[in-house]
């Protein structure tokens, strides 16, 4: 199985999410059995997607630490449980600007599983094994990770396939097997080629999963 995550971070209105999706869902035919197209929209889009019947499955971008109860501002994962099958945790977006640490992403995880989401975990090398070593009591090979750079993340300069693949394989290694993704400037014009190169399970695509058009490229390039 292979997948292909889309990270929408802090964008769109309920109408542009709509034609996007509109846009998107007419290629359903066109993707194979293997691969599982996952879209991480806002919380605020989740509700109205619900009365639609889509072809993919749809993910949150973070969820309470806490369980349901007295945490204003917070949703929890018994209030997603309808909504999402997975969810994002620890991106690097929310462990610079919201201070999540290892042990916050432990304690989300751990609130997911509860309500049967499944985490999709992010990581970057020099938290990776102090991460992975916290959550090793868990079902771990269950989850999916997502290893993304740092320094790719936006910024139009991917890491080198072949180093993908070699912290793709450590991270493997580490997880009993876990589905592992890369994500960190893939675009329609590098995907195929990536793929090829590094052997991942799939991708976690920010910037370029935000136009309809560009998105459907990646999806036909994977
Ligand atoms: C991300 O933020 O998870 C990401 C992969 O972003 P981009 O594709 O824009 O580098």
């Amino acid at each position: 199985m292979k997948y292909l995550v889309a990270n929408w971070k802090a964008n769109k209105t309920v109408p542009e999410a709509i034609s996007w999706f509109r846009q998107v869902s007419s290629i359903k035919n066109q993707v194979s059995r293997n691969l599982k197209i996952i879209i991480a929209v806002p919380l605020t889009i989740l509700a109205s997607l619900k009365k639609i019947s889509l072809p993919f499955r749809l993910a949150a971008q973070n969820l309470s630490p806490f369980p349901s109860g007295p945490y204003t501002g917070e949703i929890s994962a018994e209030m997603l449980k309808d909504l999402v099958d997975y969810v994002i945790v620890g991106h690097s977006e929310r462990r610079r600007y919201f201070g999540e640490t290892n042990e916050v992403v432990v304690k989300k995880v751990k609130m997911a599983l509860q309500s049967k989401i499944t985490p999709i975990v992010c990581l970057d090398e020099p938290y990776l094994q102090s991460q992975i070593h916290q959550l090793t009591h868990l079902p771990i090979h269950q989850f999916i990770f997502a290893y993304e750079p740092l320094s790719a993340i936006g910024s139009g300069k991917p890491d080198a396939p072949e180093n993908a693949k070699r912290v793709a394989d450590k991270i493997k290694k580490m997880t009993q097997q876990a589905a592992v993704l890369y994500g960190g400037s893939i675009n329609s014009k590098n995907a195929k080629e990536f793929m090829f190169k590094a052997n991942l399970d799939g991708f976690l695509v920010g910037s370029a999963s935000l136009k309809a058009e560009e998105f459907i490229k990646i999806v036909q390039a994977v």
